[in-house]
C-alpha cells in the first residue's frame, strides 16, 4: 500500500501533469491560499470569478444569450446580475440541455458525458470537461487535506458498483481504482452480516487511512460491527460520508463503530463538491468554486441565513456547459457564523436533505422526512420503514417488524406522530414487509413524496417542525 501511495504521489500525478496537463494539484493550492483570506476578500474573488463566468455565458451559451445586451451591468454587481436569471430546474435542464452547451468550445476541449444516478427520478445527462472535473477532484482533496488525508492514501470506498459498465470495463475500472487511486471497492448494496469477517479481514490487510461512502451504507456497516461487538482494530484518519444526508444518529453510530472522526462531504454529480466539514465541525462552502443561494420552495424568493431554502448552485468552473442558479434538489440553511477553525470560508448551517424527502401536511406546512426518522428512532419495534406520500391526504407506510421486539403500542405511537405532523385526516395504508429494497442507485430512501411541491400551494411561514 505504501508503495502504491508513493507511486501515485511521485510518479502518477507528476506524469499526469506533464503529459495530460492535469492541473489538479495547482487547483488544490489555489483553494488553500484562498481559505486564509478575509471574508470580504473571499467574497470579492468569488464575485470576480462569477463575473467571468457570466460574461462567457451570455456571449456563448444559447440559453443565456438573451441577456447579452445587458452585459455591461455584470461588472457593477455580478451577484445582482446573476439573480435576474430564472432558476434552472432539473426538468427544464433535462428538456433543453443542448441549449446550455457553450458554442465557443475550443477544438481541444474534450467533452465528458456524465449523468446523475436517477435515484429520485429520471437521470440528468450533461457534459463536463477536464477543467471542471479537475476542479471537482481538487475540491475533494482539498477538503480531505483538512483531515490529514493526501492523494494516494489507501481508502476503502463503500459504494454502488458501476452497473453501467460491462465486465471488461469493470475490471479496468477496479484496476484503476486499486492502483491509480489506492482504493478498494466494497459494494454498498451487498453488505451483510454473514460477510462481516471478510470485511474485517479486508480492513486489516489493506489498512485504509480512511473509509469513504454513502451515509446509509457506512451506517449499516457500523451497525453490523457494533451489534457483533467487534472492533475494526485499525486506526482511521476519518470516515467520510457523502452522497446522502448524514443524520445525527448515523454519525454517532459510525463514529462509535470505527472510533474515528466522521467527516461530511457535500456535493453532487451535477454540482461538484460544494462543501466539506472541517475538524472543528463547520461545514465550509467552497466559495472558490461555487456560489450558493437559497430560496423559498414555493415563492422562489431568496431566504436569509438560518432559514431553510431550496439550494441553487452556480458552478464557477464549468465553462463548457454553464448552469446558472441550478436547483440541485436539496434543502439547506446558509449561516452567518464564523467557524472556530480560523478558515474564513462561509458555512452551511444545515443540510436538511432532499427536497423530494419533504412532505406536505394537509394544512400546507412542510414536514421534512427526518421528522419521521426522528419519530422512529426510539422505537425498537421496527427494523426499517418507508413512507410514501402519494398526495397530501394519502400515505403508504411500509414497516419491517422486529421479530421479537414488535409492540402494537409503539406502532400506534408512530402512526399518531405521522398524523400529528401531516394532519389527523390523512389516509394511511399500512403494510408489513420483509425488507425495504434500496433504490436503483443503492441509496435507502425512507420518505418519498410523489407529487410536485408546487401543487401544495402554500408559502408556509414555518416550513419545518421545530428543531429536533
Ligand atoms: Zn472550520
Amino acid at each position: 500500500m505504501a508503495l502504491t501511495r508513493y507511486f501515485i504521489q511521485h510518479l502518477h500525478w507528476p506524469l499526469m501533469e506533464k503529459i495530460k496537463q492535469n492541473k489538479t494539484r495547482w487547483y488544490i493550492r489555489d483553494m488553500k491560499e484562498m481559505e486564509s483570506l478575509s471574508t470580504a476578500q473571499i467574497a470579492e474573488t468569488q464575485a470576480s470569478r462569477l463575473a467571468d463566468l457570466l460574461r462567457h455565458a451570455v456571449a456563448t451559451v444559447p440559453a443565456y444569450q438573451p441577456w447579452l445586451a445587458q452585459q455591461e451591468a455584470i461588472g457593477q454587481d455580478p451577484i445582482a446580475f446573476l439573480q435576474q436569471f430564472p432558476i434552472l430546474s432539473k426538468a427544464d435542464f433535462r428538456q433543453h440541455h443542448q441549449r446550455y452547451l457553450s458554442t465557443a468550445l475550443s477544438p481541444a476541449t474534450k467533452l465528458i458525458p456524465n449523468r446523475t444516478g436517477g435515484s429520485t427520478g429520471e437521470p440528468i445527462r450533461f457534459y463536463l470537461d477536464r477543467y471542471t472535473v479537475e476542479h471537482y477532484e481538487a475540491a475533494r482533496w482539498y477538503g480531505l487535506s483538512w483531515h490529514e488525508i493526501e492523494p494516494g492514501d489507501p481508502s476503502i470506498m463503500v459504494w454502488g458498483s458501476p452497473i453501467e459498465l460491462n465486465q471488461r470495463q469493470k475490471r479496468r475500472y477496479l484496476w484503476k481504482e486499486r492502483f491509480l487511486k489506492n482504493r478498494l471497492l466494497l459494494p454498498a448494496y451487498e453488505l451483510q452480516r454473514a460477510k462481516l469477517d471478510d470485511y474485517l479481514r479486508l480492513l486489516h490487510s489493506f489498512k485504509p487511512a480512511y473509509l469513504y461512502g454513502y451515509a446509509s451504507a457506512l451506517h449499516l456497516l457500523a451497525e453490523l460491527l457494533l451489534q457483533s461487538g467487534r472492533k475494526p482494530g485499525i486506526p482511521l484518519k476519518a470516515v467520510v460520508s457523502t452522497a446522502e444526508t448524514l443524520l445525527p444518529h448515523q454519525r454517532e453510530r459510525i463514529a462509535e463503530a470505527f472510533q474515528a472522526p466522521v467527516v461530511n462531504e457535500y456535493g453532487a454529480r451535477d454540482g461538484g463538491i460544494l462543501a466539506y466539514q472541517c475538524p472543528a465541525g463547520g461545514m465550509h462552502i467552497f466559495s472558490q468554486n461555487c456560489l450558493l443561494e437559497t430560496v423559498d420552495p414555493v415563492s422562489k424568493q431568496p431566504v436569509g441565513p438560518g432559514q431553510p431554502g431550496l439550494l441553487l448552485v452556480t458552478d464557477l468552473h464549468n465553462y463548457s456547459m454553464p448552469r446558472l442558479r441550478y436547483q440541485l434538489g436539496d434543502i439547506v440553511k446558509l449561516s452567518r457564523d464564523v467557524c472556530s477553525c480560523g478558515r474564513n470560508l462561509p458555512l452551511l448551517e444545515a443540510i436538511e436533505g432532499r427536497e423530494d424527502d419533504m412532505f406536505v401536511s394537509t394544512s400546507g406546512q412542510f414536514v421534512h422526512g427526518h421528522y419521521f426518522n426522528h419519530l422512529m428512532r426510539n422505537l425498537d419495534s421496527f427494523l426499517s420503514f418507508q413512507l410514501i406520500q402519494h398526495e397530501p391526504r394519502r400515505l403508504s407506510v411500509k414497516l419491517v417488524k422486529h421479530p421479537e421486539k414488535y409492540k402494537q403500542t409503539e406502532e400506534r405511537q408512530f402512526i399518531d406522530g405521522i398524523r400529528q405532523s401531516l394532519g389527523n385526516d390523512v389516509e394511511i395504508a399500512l403494510e408489513y414487509v420483509a425488507e425495504i429494497p434500496p433504490s436503483a442507485s443503492g441509496k435507502q430512501r425512507y420518505a418519498i413524496r410523489q407529487f410536485p411541491i408546487e401543487l401544495s400551494g402554500n408559502g408556509a411561514s414555518t416550513p419545518f417542525p421545530p428543531a429536533h
